[in-house]
């Protein structure tokens, strides 16, 4: 079987680097250099990658390396655009690839030029040694992940889904370590939640604003938003049961009956309020439950009139299981029959089940020889993923793109924000991973 040697985690760090120098925010996205740089890349090492544009310059890079056929692909993909920067907020200019203080810097270090590197290096690698596996093993670099998918995976779906149809897909959203009590976790991601943006009215009588009303559109939306931040019902999931029951396992014994109960609890959103770090007390929150964030507020033009509509915008995420129409009866209980609703853009959840497969297992195995401390958990993200597109063409999906992180390095702080980096080592590690994970799962 092949094993990621010493040139092969080189490879991943040097195309990360140069692909963490080209500036793909988005918007505008501009990938295509991003794409053309892989497409390179690739051809070099005999294999024939297309550069497909959804739009002028938003570029994907999609390329298969043969198999025997003998059982259906596997798809590698990682998104090329990036969320935004402030270069005054970071050590190291955001699209300089610095190498310092033992990281790589840059703005999609993480999220996730890192899983781009990995994979085309693995890519690259199975080709110029003509190794044959069982199954075809197919990278999609996408555009436009970060606003939405349409014109990346979304389009590539819809425009070319045999370039990308796979029986497994692995992807972002876990295979990273959590460092929680004292002890490590790696996730692998096999649920995310569904969104539903909703725009909520509600109207009240005009009026001069020289007389106050306490029933016009304004206080009406403002009372609405304040019982919206009280939060929506509890619901149980079964990846969220597993998450929580696997670090409550990891705790030391004398704990276990009372985090056994505290996680069977229905107070426990309440309960996680006395977390010590606010962060992942908010993280574990919006597993619990739908939510809903007010976002965008509107109402009035002139100060001395009180508007008889006003207007409010809500990110609402749904979870597995949870359908559009559970959404909006919950949040018409919490607003009232007086707020009509209307949703704007939606996406179903995504689950992966049942979560166990040959491929699950063989992430466990890996993490397993490699971590024998850390403890591999089910993961669901409550944002969205590329999962979205390539589920739609069947492909069970794994969150999945490896690093691994000193226990002061937080994914979450990271993952959009200010000086992310990958430490070099972390690369290297998953670039070991990933391609024990693939060529172990699809024979080499
Ligand atoms: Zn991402």
């Amino acid at each position: 079987m092949l094993r990621a040697d010493s040139e092969m985690c080189d490879h991943a760090v040097e195309l990360c680097q140069r692909l963490l120098r080209i500036d793909t925010t988005n918007p505008p996205g501009n990938e295509r250099e991003a794409a053309h740089l892989l497409a390179t890349e690739l051809s070099a090492a005999g294999l024939e990658p297309q550069v497909l544009e959804s739009e002028p310059g938003r570029a994907n890079v999609v390329v298969r390396h043969k198999g025997t056929g003998q059982k259906p692909p596997l798809l590698l993909t990682a998104h090329l655009d990036v969320v935004e920067a402030d270069p005054s907020q970071w050590r190291y200019p955001p699209f300089s690839g610095e190498i310092a203080e033992g990281c790589l810097w840059g703005r999609g270090a993480i999220d996730m030029k890192n899983h781009a590197a990995m994979s085309v290096a693995l890519l690259t690698r199975l080709s110029r040694e003509k190794r044959r596996l069982d199954r075809d093993i197919i990278f999609a670099g996408v555009a436009d992940e970060e606003a939405g998918c349409a014109l990346g995976s979304g389009w590539l779906c819809d425009h070319h889904p045999e370039l990308v149809r796979a029986e497994y897909a692995i992807g972002e959203g876990g295979g990273f370590n959590l460092n929680l009590g004292g002890k490590r976790f790696f996730t692998v991601q096999v649920a995310e939640k569904g969104f539903c943006w909703v725009r909520a009215r509600v109207r009240g009588e005009p009026g001069h604003g020289s007389v106050p009303r306490s029933d016009s559109a304004i206080v009406k939306l403002a009372q609405g938003i304040v019982r919206l931040a009280g939060g929506l019902p509890t619901h149980r999931t079964r990846v969220v049961g597993e998450f929580l029951s696997a670090i409550a396992a990891a705790q030391p014994a004398v704990l276990q009956p009372l985090l056994a109960a505290v996680t069977k609890t229905a107070a426990l959103p309440r309960l996680l309020k006395f977390l010590p770090d606010p962060s992942v007390a908010r993280a574990l929150g919006a597993m619990l439950s739908n939510t809903a964030s007010a976002t965008v507020v509107r109402a009035g033009n002139k100060t001395n009139v009180i508007p008889g509509l006003a207007e409010l915008e809500i990110d609402g995420r749904t979870l597995p299981g949870q359908s559009d129409a559970d959404f909006l009866r919950e949040l018409g209980d919490v607003l009232g029959p007086e707020f009509e609703l209307e949703v704007m853009r939606s996406a179903p959840p995504v689950e992966t089940e049942p979560v166990s497969s040959p491929l699950y297992d063989r992430i466990l195995a890996v993490l397993r020889e490699r971590e024998p401390d850390a403890i591999p958990i089910p993961y669901m993200i409550p944002g969205f993923t590329d999962a979205k597109s390539f589920t739609r063409l069947g492909a069970r999906w794994y969150g999945f793109s490896p690093v691994r992180l000193p226990p002061d390095m937080r994914f979450a702080d990271m993952f959009h924000g200010h000086n992310e980096r990958i430490p070099i080592d972390g690369l290297r590690w998953g670039t070991e991973v990933l391609t024990d994970v693939v060529c172990g799962f699809a024979g080499s």
